[in-house]
């Protein structure tokens, strides 16, 4: 695993937090590093500007590119799906259409965990979802759509 890639993306992570106004305790626990560590990123300490560019750069993605990126770099899911929520520069309305007929295919795809099924009716939380449209792109019926929510 590139760690020092990972590190980046965990920096511009912790700064995001910050600015939405977590605390450095929060943001430690959410990023699995110790509070110290997370204080020397503010602090300007123990930082690789290198892999900050790096990690920029990935966040600049299409969002299908920087998911694919960010799975690459982390080989922890969860950590993997965290960095993309807090990181993901857009946000997306998703939706499936009545013409849905429950076939499982999106549940499988997403990595993002953000589709389930209820009674054969796929259900997309759009919190969840970073508009990778991988999921719309398989869909057999062409139930799934996703839009892109302007940010003012
Ligand atoms: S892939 Fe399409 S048809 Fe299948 S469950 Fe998902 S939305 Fe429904
Ligand atoms: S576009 Fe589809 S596959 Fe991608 S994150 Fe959103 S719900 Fe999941």
């Amino acid at each position: 695993m590139p760690k020092h890639i990972a590190s980046g993306l965990k920096y511009l992570a912790a700064v995001r937090l910050k600015d939405e106004g977590k605390s450095q305790q929060y943001i430690a626990d959410q990023l699995d590093i110790d509070r110290s560590t997370v204080s020397h990123y503010f602090n300007g300490r123990n930082l690789k500007w290198n892999s900050i560019d790096v990690a920029k750069t990935i966040t600049e993605l299409s969002p299908a590119d920087f998911l694919a990126m960010v799975k690459a770099v982390f080989e922890d899911a969860d950590m993997a799906r965290k960095i993309v929520l807090i990181c993901k520069e857009n946000n997306y309305d998703a939706m499936i259409k009545e013409s849905c007929i429950g076939c499982g295919l999106c549940v499988n795809l997403c990595f993002m965990k953000a589709i389930k099924l209820d009674s054969l009716h796929a259900q997309i939380d759009s919190i969840c979802c970073c508009g990778c449209y991988i999921c719309k792109e398989e869909c057999p019926t062409n139930s799934i759509k996703i839009l892109e929510i302007e940010n003012d």
